[in-house]
């Protein structure tokens, strides 16, 4: 029989695994601090059980199903994880600390591979493997908490994959780690390439993480020839959902816009991008781009990114250059393939 992940149960559910064996709730809560509070490694850390429990608890469960295959350390701190799942498939979650801040921001990824295969990204470059369920999802933070023994303070689903084609499960898993490992929606934030039907359906449940949506183009040719999704969901749509969501929510987006040499990292994109999102309640995050090795595209220079972050104050927006983290050991955005090689 397979042993019960432990990593994968609610206070209930532990509760209903343990009754058998002849514990009380008081034990469930034990455990279910040890797990996700305590972020213990194996059932024999949870050394206020006694030993004869932990023995019969050894038996039918297990902490966890997922493993580092591989760990690397940036010099800037970045660290990136390559974790592999019970049927063999890995993905890479990253974790991110800034100096002079407290936060801990781990990275994770919602899908093995990714289907929409954006020009730019070397996820992309995979295809598409499968989705993550909300437990290997969770099992992300708890890996980070428990390799670290930090407690992760934010999260961003801006690892491998489309979060928006996975919706039920990224939905299921930020549920859980609000209750269960106490990070409020509000310091959550999912980034989509632009899901139109799943950002409306996102917008309607009304909760308070933050959207943020990659536009990378200032106008619907340029975006073509960058992302294939804008064949499907063009810019006219993403606008009408975009200001869907600002409605129903009230909540400002943030954008994400990836800046490519000579591509859309100009003053006339920059006013275009301006025009696109004046009616648009949101804040904008600039990408300069990450080299990954075959897409032939590279990183502006310092001066065009500085006039295009000018561009968009001057029409009123908050923007901000996305610091590059973990570059060394290809772990910025856009370089999470999920694989050893
Ligand atoms: N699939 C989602 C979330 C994962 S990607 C999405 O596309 O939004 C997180 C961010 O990194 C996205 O804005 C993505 O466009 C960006 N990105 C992809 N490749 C990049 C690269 N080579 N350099 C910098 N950012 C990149
Ligand atoms: Fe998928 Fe996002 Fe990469 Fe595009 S940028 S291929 S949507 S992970």
């Amino acid at each position: 029989m397979d042993k019960i992940n432990l990593s994968a149960l609610n206070l209930d559910e532990i509760n209903d695994l343990i009754k058998p064996l002849g514990a009380s709730s008081f034990r469930a809560r034990q455990i279910f601090n040890w797990v996700y509070l305590k972020s213990a490694k194996s059932i024999d850390d949870m050394t206020d059980l006694s030993k004869s429990f932990r023995d019969e608890l050894n038996k039918i469960a297990t902490i966890t199903t997922s493993t580092i295959k591989r760990k690397q350390t940036s010099k800037d701190g970045t660290i990136k994880y390559l974790i592999e799942y019970a049927d063999g498939e890995c993905v890479e979650t990253v974790l991110m600390r800034f100096d002079n801040r407290a936060n801990l921001t781990a990275c994770v990824s919602s899908q093995v591979g990714c289907c929409v295969n954006c020009k730019f990204c070397a996820t992309g470059k995979r295809g598409f493997i499968r989705n993550l369920t909300s437990s290997e999802i969770i099992e992300q933070v708890l890996t980070i908490q428990r390799d670290t023994g930090l407690k992760v303070t934010n999260i961003v689903f801006m690892g491998q994959g489309e979060p928006l084609l996975n919706l039920d499960n990224v939905l299921k898993a930020i549920d859980f780690i609000n209750t269960n490992l106490v990070v409020s929606q509000r310091r959550i934030t999912v980034s989509t390439s632009g899901i139109i039907p799943k950002i409306r359906e996102l917008a309607d449940k009304n909760l308070q993480i933050t959207l943020a949506l990659s536009l990378h183009a200032p106008n619907s040719t340029i975006r073509k020839t960058l992302m294939q999704i804008e064949n499907r969901y063009s810019m006219d749509e993403l606008k009408k959902a975009l200001k869907y969501y600002n409605d129903v929510t009230g909540r400002r987006i943030t954008i994400e816009y990836l800046l490519i040499k000579d591509i859309n990292d100009k003053t006339e994109h920059a006013k275009e991008v301006a025009q696109y999102l004046h009616d648009i309640k949101c804040n904008v995050n600039l990408i300069p781009y990450n080299p990954v090795d075959e897409t032939g595209f590279k990183r502006p220079n310092g001066d065009d990114i500085m006039k295009f972050k000018c561009i968009l104050e001057h029409s009123g927006k908050k923007v901000t250059i996305r610091l590059e983290r973990g570059a060394d050991i290809d772990a910025a955005c856009g370089q999470l393939r999920g694989k050893v090689v």
